[in-house]
């Protein structure tokens, strides 16, 4: 019994201090740094869907800025890029293959796929719905950071959505900011009004992710070249700020 009460504490301690190290490790290193750790079955479900959900955002802003040249779409576009990277870097270092496409509005998810397609079309019609479908995006992205949260105990992945979140309540403010001065509004359908309001009186927001840059490679690269990230915005603009 004794010894069953050592050992039971023994792990229990082992399990703080590898957590402990963990935590450490992300405050210390660049996401370049990551260790590789244990996902659970349910860790990799949402490290894809969400892998996916920011090819979802970054697609369609590219689309509409293309169609639209506001930009709005652009800079939100590279800051989605970044968020796309970050989830692919924890599945790449626990050798999980990249479930995105490197074609531009093609999803291995069919759902992401059809409410890709729904705001296409719902964005097509005018410069203020794109705008509109953008707070949608975000409200989408949100609510499920916040879900898949609740859904996992991984320090690693906890921090990643964290910052994601963080980065999404920053272009709900952005895109809620230009419909104002269409004089729309935008109604939340995802998360709820009280979060939203709340969203929208905050202030910009640091996020702890490298702005306007991704993961090991300077923006404005490979555009279009189909060097990785399989972009087709067209060349020559440059490297632009991006505060988002
Ligand atoms: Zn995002
Ligand atoms: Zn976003």
């Amino acid at each position: 019994m004794k010894n069953i009460l050592l050992l039971l504490t023994f792990s229990l301690i082992l399990t703080f201090s590898t957590q402990a190290y963990v935590l450490n490790d992300l405050k210390q290193s660049s996401m370049n740094d990551l260790i590789a750790f244990q996902l659970n079955e349910n860790d990799i479900k949402i490290l894809k869907h969400m892998r996916e959900e920011e090819k979802l955002a970054r697609d369609v802003y590219d689309y509409f800025y293309i169609k639209y040249e506001l930009p709005i779409f652009d800079n939100i576009s590279n800051a989605e890029q970044v968020h796309m990277d970050r989830v692919l870097a924890v599945l790449t270092k626990n050798g999980i293959k990249d479930p995105a496409s490197s074609e531009p509005g093609k999803f291995n998810n069919i759902e992401l796929q059809q409410l890709y397609y729904d705001l296409i079309a719902q964005g097509d019609k005018s410069v203020v719905e794109a705008l509109k479908v953008g707070a949608t995006i975000e409200d989408v992205d949100i609510y499920d950071l916040m879900k898949f949260s609740k859904e996992t105990k991984n320090p690693v992945i906890l921090n990643i959505f964290k910052n994601l979140t963080c980065g999404s309540r920053n272009h709900m403010r952005a895109f809620i900011g230009i419909l104002k001065t269409h004089d729309v509004t935008y109604t939340p359908k995802y998360i709820t009004a009280k979060l939203f309001s709340k969203i929208i009186k905050g202030k910009h927001e640091k996020c702890g992710l490298k702005n306007g840059t991704r993961m090991g490679e300077k923006k404005g690269r490979g555009r279009g070249q189909g060097q990785g990230s399989g972009r087709g915005k067209g060349q020559g603009r440059g490297n632009r700020g991006n505060r988002f």
